[in-house]
């Protein structure tokens, strides 16, 4: 029997309960597809700096990173800030100590949920780099000051690189379930020098993969796209603070940051968390949605697969996000963002109880 071992960070606000539902869909595959996690638990999260100043270091990195994978909940709380006014959290720094490039952010939309747009296909990934762009100067020798403040944006050709390389492979990797097999850059090219040579690059990492077809919009005009017509994405691909704000407009499209995972990856670290953050307006009252986090944990067991070449786990995968789809067309299990009146628990019960037939079929 495969034997896993997870790093697990709840973090703050509905960080916590999420992570609790995941855990007990996970629990209920290790039965159902011969699978054996073991978890160990960290309390890392917003909360414990604000009591103690602890936060997370780059030893306490080098052991969570041992581990087979990182589940990550949410962190962070508006009025907890680190000393140059930022909010605290360790996404970041995960990132960049594993090298985690690309955030891969799918949104798809399931029946029965209602949604602001009239599309009835929108299956997309947005990739955000995270190791550069505009979060690059984050750690710049900066003097506090009361009248001037600057971030940059610097772009790499390794960087882009690495991003660009993912973003066609997993254009590959999709189109084997029927998606296009299409690769679209949205840039700032027409003002941004830093967004010249991505450009660039994108174009010479195109020519070296010509199964796969490919789109450049800028940014604004594309952001437009997003909206008025979400079907001509595939696999969407951006720098940092670009692909941040996409993904959230993508996750709206389909119903909201409630039912939108995301993963940061690099070949040999994964952490999977929900695109959305700790939600603190919410916490502790048994309401947030827990489907981003199940999906994260479903991407979580994909990833294992591929890597250790377990079709458990994909199988466990390819079944919870069934299940959550089939968990979802009911109306009673719809949580409050998604228009129902479904607590945590509701949604937690289901998604199990939908597992038994998705298993079965
Ligand atoms: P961050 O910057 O850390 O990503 P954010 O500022 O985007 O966080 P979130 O914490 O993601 O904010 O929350 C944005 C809104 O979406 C809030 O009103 C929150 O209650 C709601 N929300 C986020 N996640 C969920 C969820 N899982 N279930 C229900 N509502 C959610």
């Amino acid at each position: 029997m495969a034997k896993y071992q997870i790093e697990v960070i709840p973090g703050d606000g509905i960080g916590p309960e999420i992570t609790q539902a995941a855990i007990a869909v996970l629990d209920e595959c290790e039965a159902r597809y011969g699978l054996n996690f073991s978890y160990r638990f960290h309390d890392f999260s917003a909360d414990l700096y604000r009591r103690t100043g602890r936060k997370i270091t780059a030893e306490d990195m080098n052991e969570i990173g041992k581990s087979h994978a990182v589940l990550f909940g949410a962190m962070g709380l508006p009025d907890v800030r680190g000393p140059e006014g930022l909010e605290l959290g360790a996404q970041v720094e995960m990132r960049a100590h594993y090298e985690l490039t690309a955030s891969l952010r799918p949104v798809r939309r399931f029946p029965g949920i209602e949604t602001p747009v009239k599309a009835e296909n929108i299956d997309m990934l947005v990739i955000r780099e995270t190791s550069e762009g505009m979060f690059a100067g984050l750690h710049d020798q900066h003097e506090p000051s009361d009248t001037f403040a600057s971030d940059r944006m610097t772009i790499t050709r390794q960087g882009c690189e690495k991003l660009f390389d993912i973003a066609f492979s997993q254009a590959r990797a999709r189109r084997k379930r029927g998606t296009p097999g299409h690769v679209t850059l949205l840039h700032k090219s027409n003002a941004l020098r830093s967004n010249v040579l991505m450009e660039k690059v994108f174009d010479e990492v195109a020519a070296q993969h010509p199964d796969i077809e490919t789109a450049k919009y800028y940014i604004d005009l594309g952001s437009m796209y997003m909206v008025t017509n979400p079907e001509k994405f595939d696999v969407v691909v951006s720098e940092n603070i670009f692909g941040d704000i996409l993904s959230e407009i993508a996750a709206g499209l389909v119903g909201g940051l409630g039912i939108a995972p995301s993963a940061d990856v690099s070949m040999t670290h994964g952490v999977f968390q929900p695109s959305h953050g700790s939600a603190p307006d919410i916490a502790g009252q048994g309401i947030a949605n827990p489907t981003a986090m199940m999906l994260s944990a479903a991407m979580m067991l994909e990833w294992l697969g591929e890597r250790h070449d377990d079709e458990h786990c994909t199988k466990a995968a390819h079944d919870i996000q069934a299940a959550v789809e089939k968990a979802l067309a009911d109306e009673s299990t719809r949580t409050r963002d998604l228009g129902g009146t479904a607590g945590t628990q509701d949604v937690v019960d289901a998604v199990i109880n939908a597992l038994t037939t998705v298993a079965a079929a």
